[in-house]
């Protein structure tokens, strides 16, 4: 029985909420909080009307460390969920050390002047977080999140060593939109426009935006689809957390429409996240853009079609080579129904739920700064195919090449870039 703070209303949120509201034995008693009350309230009374709960909301400035640890002290929650933007993570960092309240996030933090997300801003934090006998646990959403549990369980059960892992994202829905983001605007495109990074015999390797390609064969009936290699925040944690491995990759669908609408907006200076001057007044064009483009939640309800997202793993067990592939297929629709919501928020709210019920049950414990490689896969991976995203498990012939370069004909060992 605990009391949770969720900072944020937007997307994920909604889902974190509805999967908590749905297990009231556990989060007993929730509070939402964000800097724009209507979306506290629209979310306050959705769980109303399909669980009959009162979820009570307050209106923050999560950028604001005072009001935010004048409010953690007011409620005394057991956990707080940031469930924000990631230019919140060490203001909600401080004000949960300030408070004395554990923090659950799923996003690292990215200072807002930099497309450059990394750990190390809150890797910084362990020692202080250790003395407070407080624990944080970063990126508990799907990837980072569940990709990572997914490596590790594999690590455990299925490998003695790991060589390789691709992270593979799939989002297979259609809105029927020209061009659209599934979650914030300004976030995805600052991570689709960044370099290619991808980590090889201990080194990080660089490429131009989407420059590298491949293609894989999806399950589920989605078939194959066109991939592009993107630094992803979980190649860094997964690079410092399984030992031996050599070689981490992430892999993006994107539509043909996306693609060639992101190439048009990036040639004339919309993507840009350095401010200009606009008639006399200091705007930056990507905020701009995200203003026009169509919210992700007015999406939800047009979106049709499945994500798949799982990791490929090569490796050896009992002296032989293995390939594994372990993945999650989430119907949009069938999220949209349960909880007002696309499939990317859903695959994202739901492991969030599922990393605070693990901290409040006391499944997870710690005290610092944790990365979700480093807990238990076991009780997580149960719990996520309980609580709305079952996930699968293969193996396939090692001598087989599933990620085809499409301009090589498939070779072993062809889908290295
Ligand atoms: P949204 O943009 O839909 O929602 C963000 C919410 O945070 C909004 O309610 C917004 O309020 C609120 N917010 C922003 N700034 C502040 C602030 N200073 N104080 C209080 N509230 C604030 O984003 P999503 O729900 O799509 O994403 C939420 C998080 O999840 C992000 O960090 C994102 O990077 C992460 N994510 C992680 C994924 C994973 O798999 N690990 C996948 C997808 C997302 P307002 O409405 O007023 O702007």
């Amino acid at each position: 029985m605990s009391r949770i703070l969720v900072i944020g209303a937007g997307g994920v949120s909604r889902v974190a909420v509805h999967k908590c509201a749905q297990l009231p034995e556990v989060f007993s008693e929730i509070h939402l909080a964000s800097r724009t009350p209507a979306k506290c309230q629209a979310i306050a009374s959705e769980i109303r009307g399909r669980y009959g709960r009162e979820i009570r909301i307050h209106t923050l400035d999560a950028d604001d460390v005072r009001a935010t640890t004048q409010l953690l002290r007011e409620i005394q929650p057991a956990l707080l969920l940031h469930l924000a933007l990631p230019y919140q993570d060490l203001n909600l960092m401080e004000a949960c050390l300030a408070a004395g309240v554990p923090y659950l996030d799923t996003a690292n933090y990215e200072p807002p002047e930099t497309a450059r997300f990394e750990y190390r801003w809150q890797w910084a934090y362990h020692e202080r977080f250790q003395k407070a006998g407080l624990m944080a646990l970063l990126g508990s959403g799907f990837d980072p999140g569940v990709t990572s549990v997914f490596a590790m369980h594999a690590l455990k059960h299925h490998f003695d060593e790991i060589h390789s892992i691709d992270i593979i994202d799939c989002n297979a829905g259609q809105h029927g939109l020209p061009f659209a983001t599934n979650f914030n605007p300004e976030i995805n495109l600052r991570e689709v426009t960044a370099p290619g990074r991808w980590w090889k015999e201990g080194q990080w390797q660089e490429t131009e935006p989407l420059s590298v390609q491949r293609s894989f064969d999806f399950p589920g009936g989605i078939g194959p689809k066109p991939l592009y290699l993107m630094y992803h925040e979980e190649l860094e944690s997964l690079a410092k957390f399984v030992p031996g491995v050599k070689e981490l990759r992430f892999w993006m669908t994107f539509s043909e429409s996306y693609l060639q609408h992101l190439k048009v907006l990036e040639n004339v200076g919309l993507t840009r996240i350095d401010p200009i001057d606009f008639q006399g007044r200091s705007i930056v064009p990507l905020q701009f853009l995200k203003a026009l483009l169509p919210k992700p939640e007015s999406l939800a309800p047009r979106t049709i079609g499945q994500t798949c997202i799982g990791n490929l793993i090569r490796g050896r067990k009992d002296g032989q080579p293995r390939l594994y592939y372990i993945y999650n297929l989430c119907d949009h629709q069938a999220a949209f129904r349960e909880t007002n919501s696309q499939a990317i928020s859903y695959t994202t709210g739901v492991p969030a739920m599922i990393g605070a019920k693990q901290m409040l049950e006391g499944t997870w414990t710690g005290r610092g700064v944790f990365n979700i490689e480093q807990m238990d896969p076991d009780p997580f991976l149960a719990d996520l195919s309980r609580h709305g995203l079952p996930w699968e498990e293969k193996l396939l012939d090692p001598a087989t090449t599933p990620l085809i370069d499409p301009a090589a004909p498939p070779t072993p060992g062809a889908d290295s870039p």
